[in-house]
């Protein structure tokens, strides 16, 4: 079975790790996210394929869901030490081998999707793991500081702000001219079926979507989609801030009309909500409610076969 799946971070890798469990043999490819990505201290640093990467191969720090297990921050506390500009960002001294690398295999004239297949060389996802391009895509955020109106990038807006800068606008600035990843779109029309994990609707999925020819592949296949939200709330994270952006409800039900029916020139066939949800309903849609918490390896792989189920794979 060829299953291909769109993801952020923390949410997408760690059902992920479900889908991997739940059918072992199947080949899996996931098209990550890149609008999250930034640059700090001239190196290139990105959050999402990095989440992916660690926790598929078993090298995340499951407390944090990002960054390796084991880390220390001696790079991160000298930082502060000068009063660096970004000492805001975690940049761990483990973590810090990943970007060098990357930076020097760039810097060498590689595209960040032939770097993410040499980082992925050490530690065997077991997933072909894609930018989903290999253009630059950054996601900025329009906000108030001290009364001026200014777009500032997203991991800003995220961790220095914890998102609590009311957004007037999000914005994926290079989306409109990036185009897929090699491997993106042919890896969406081999697919029998494609997953939306309970990444973030916005600057997860959303980012993808935009990247040109995704959306049209998309719409020859088989989708089912995951909700992030659970009980009106993100599950982690502060996804609320991000849906208001846009003026979407923090809904699995708004969510889920959100990314809309194929029928209805939408994307999705089918539309997991949680047991907490069950009322929710997507018009041209099949809802189905079942646990969607992520407590444990268990209980993610019975999210992912009753993800595969309805898409009777
Ligand atoms: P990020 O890039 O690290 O923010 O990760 P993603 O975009 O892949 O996923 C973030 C989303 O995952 C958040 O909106 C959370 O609500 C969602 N999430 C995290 N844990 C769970 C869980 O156990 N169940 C569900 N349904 N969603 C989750
Ligand atoms: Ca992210």
């Amino acid at each position: 079975m060829r299953i291909t799946a769109l993801a952020g971070g923390v949410g997408g890798a760690r059902f992920l790790r479900g889908v991997r469990a739940a059918v072992p043999d199947a080949e899996l490819t996931v098209i990550v996210n890149t609008g999250d990505d930034i640059t700090l201290y001239g190196l290139r640093v990105c959050p999402d394929l990095d989440t992916v990467m660690y926790t598929l191969g078993g090298a995340i720090d499951e407390e944090r869901g990002w960054g390796r297990v084991g880390e220390t921050w001696g790079a991160k506390t000298e930082l502060e030490a000068y009063g660096a500009p970004a000492a805001w960002f975690g940049l761990g001294d483990r973590d810090l081998a990943t970007h060098l690398v990357r930076r020097q295999m760039m810097d060498a004239g590689y595209p960040l999707s032939q770097v993410t297949a040499a980082l992925c060389d050490r530690w065997q996802p077991g997933a072909t793991l894609l930018p989903m391009s290999d253009d630059r895509v950054e996601t900025h955020v329009v906000v108030d500081v001290d009364g001026a109106r200014k777009a500032i990038h997203f991991q800003e807006w995220w961790i220095k702000h914890r998102a609590a800068l009311p957004a007037h606008a999000i914005v994926a600035v290079g989306a409109e001219t990036a185009t897929p990843a090699p491997g993106v779109l042919d890896a969406i029309a081999a697919a029998d079926v494609v997953l939306l994990p309970p990444s973030n609707p916005v600057v997860s999925i959303g980012t993808i979507l935009q990247v040109k020819g995704i959306r049209d592949a998309l719409a020859e296949r088989p989708v089912v989609g995951l909700s992030p939200i659970v009980g009106d709330a993100p599950v982690r994270g502060m996804a609320d801030a991000c849906l208001s952006a846009i003026g979407v409800e923090t809904t699995a039900e708004a969510v889920g009309r959100h990314y809309g029916a194929r029928s209805g020139g939408g994307l999705l066939d089918a539309w997991l909500v949680d047991t907490a949800d069950a009322g929710a309903s997507v018009p041209g849609v099949e809802v189905l409610a079942v646990p969607l918490l992520m407590h444990d390896l268990e209980a993610t792989t019975a999210m992912a076969r009753a993800a595969l189920e309805l898409a009777g794979a």
